[in-house]
């Protein structure tokens, strides 16, 4: 089993001390996996697939 990513892609912070923090596939490529912590969320930061290049909200 590959290690799940638990960095957020925005701020790098470990989601796992951060609520609210989420991770799901890109909605891009369907691939890439998208780690978003709970402030960036809350301050509706952008992200960027590390795969595809997908930026969004
Ligand atoms: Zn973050
Ligand atoms: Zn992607």
């Amino acid at each position: 089993m590959e290690a799940q990513s638990t960095r957020c892609l925005t701020c790098n912070k470990d989601i796992r001390v951060v609520e609210n923090s989420v991770t799901f596939k890109c909605p891009g490529c369907g691939d890439g996996l998208v780690v978003r912590c709970g402030e960036c969320r809350a301050q509706m930061r952008s992200w960027k697939c590390p795969v595809c290049g997908f930026e969004g909200p």
